[in-house]
């Protein structure tokens, strides 16, 4: 039977992780600093364009132009997205085969905002014990002041994490003073609103829950882990020894002493499992719920550092290493993704860089296909799209190769100028001289843009067809 998310709440509540100190802590926590840097600051950097918005990183919906720095994303570009999401997919699949699930560990977005919300929490309420007994005690004045001011920090994150995401699609100054004065597009308000309630919601109360139910990815990982895949594990053999683990009582207090009688090195302190977020016994194997995040790592070494013993006793290694067998980094799995990842990312740059900077498509009116003039000459007539992707106006010439005999008609427009990183829509006739007897009926010939002024060069050929009758 399936749980309710109601009764996710109530487990996550259970968790209440203590704090700890070291070097993975600290990876995580700078990590979490550029993330939200990154994140936060992005949609306030100016950048300057011949043409376009002056964000850096913008998805400007009006334009339909997804603009990154210099690099400018158009609609029919969009196909780079799905290659780009096949990259991340294989990529994330070959570092899951190499270093089990660092993403989920320390760059997924519901770790880094959990960690956030907990940090708040460990602020203003206090480390585990602190708000485990704030959690029992009865709703009394300190109990409404630190819940109250938890809750404030944590809406007023979700409410600035939403805002953020709505401002990279517009003009972010522009788009913050009209949401604050009321005139923003609706989508605006209800994004930032669906927004901020589900990340108040998934990282203030769902919390690991989202990771054990909610997150596809930790069902299939096991799929990618093998016996050489470095995951957070500890070394049973070394803690349990022959008599299993032992709190150090006056008789077992040195490693000599512990060995001498058959216990291991784990001190039962219980640290690993006060510290994980998941409220998992890492001392009970791999789980699937573990996220990697290699606090008890922290945790266990901090506790085998005071005792003056070597640290290690939780760490990352594999199936293999504990067994006292060499690792292959380099199997098939590995090497598979691997080279799955390199093509991805070879197609995503051979198309990016082989992209067209102009684009032209022609369709050929049909209602009529062909109309017989006055004077016996036959006219086809053609819809141009002209793209023109670069940030300088061009200028464009429009010639036919393999019609004889005739010409084409641009109306009243003398060039076909084509605004940077603009599109040209033109009606163009196609006339040419009567038909002569047993004239075929459909002529294959080629259109022939080519660019004259701009920083356009290369020659677009297009092949179409002319109606004779
Ligand atoms: S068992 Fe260790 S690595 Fe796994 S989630 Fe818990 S603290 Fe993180
Ligand atoms: S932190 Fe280390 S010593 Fe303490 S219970 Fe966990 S594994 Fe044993």
């Amino acid at each position: 039977m399936s749980e309710s998310p109601v009764q996710f709440v109530e487990y996550s509540k259970a968790i209440q992780p203590r704090s700890v100190e070291g070097r993975f802590r600290n990876i995580k926590f700078y990590i979490l600093i550029l993330a939200y840097a990154v994140f936060f600051l992005l949609p306030w950097l100016r950048w300057e364009r011949a043409v376009g918005p002056d964000q850096a990183l913008i998805f400007d919906l009006a334009s339909l132009r997804f603009y990154i720095f210099d690099f400018v994303i158009h609609p029919q570009d969009i196909y780079w997205l799905s290659i780009l999401l096949f990259f991340a997919a294989v990529f994330l699949f070959f570092i899951t085969t190499l270093a089990g699930r660092v993403f989920c560990g320390y760059f997924c977005f519901q770790t880094l905002w959990t960690d956030a919300y907990r940090w708040i929490e460990y602020k203003i309420q206090g480390d585990r014990v602190a708000r485990l007994r704030l959690d029992k005690q009865s709703w009394n004045k300190e109990k409404i002041q630190k819940k109250g001011l938890t809750h404030f920090f944590w809406l007023f994150l979700s409410f600035w994490t939403a805002l953020t995401f709505v401002l990279y699609w517009g003009d972010a100054f522009e788009l913050i003073s009209d949401f604050f004065t009321g005139k923003a597009p609706a989508a605006a308000y209800i994004t930032t609103l669906i927004l901020t309630a589900t990340t108040y919601l998934a990282a203030g109360f769902a919390r690991d829950a989202i990771c054990r139910h909610v997150c596809p990815y930790s069902r299939f990982q096991s799929a990618m882990f093998d016996e050489n895949t470095l995951i957070v594990s500890y070394d049973y053999n070394r803690g349990e020894g022959k008599k299993g683990r032992a709190k150090p009582i006056k008789t077992l207090k040195s490693l000599e002493e512990r060995k001498s009688n058959g216990i291991g090195d784990c001190v039962d302190c219980g640290f690993c499992v006060q510290v994980c977020p998941m409220g998992i016994d890492i001392r009970e194997g791999l789980q699937l719920d573990c996220i990697h995040c290699a606090l008890c790592i922290d945790a266990c070494d901090n506790i085998m550092e005071k005792f003056g013993w070597d640290k290690g006793l939780i760490k990352y290694t594999s199936e293999n290493n504990l067994q006292g067998k060499k690792n292959k980094y380099l199997n098939v799995r590995s090497v598979g993704y691997g080279i799955a990842a390199l093509i991805a990312i070879g197609l995503l740059y051979i198309s990016i860089t082989g992209s067209a900077l102009l684009n032209v498509s022609v369709s050929q009116t049909r209602q009529p296909l062909f109309v017989t003039m006055s004077d016996g000459k036959i006219q086809n007539s053609y819809h141009f799209n002209f793209i023109n992707k670069t940030m300088k106006p061009a200028i464009l010439d429009l010639s036919l190769e393999g019609l004889d005999d005739a010409e084409i008609s641009l109306g009243k427009i003398e060039k076909i100028s084509v605004r940077a990183d603009k599109a040209l829509r033109l009606f163009v006739k196609v006339i040419r001289r009567p038909n002569k007897p047993n004239e075929p009926r459909n002529i294959s010939f080629r259109f022939k843009v080519t660019p004259i002024k701009g920083d356009l060069t290369e020659p677009v050929i297009i092949e179409s067809q002319f109606i004779t009758h």
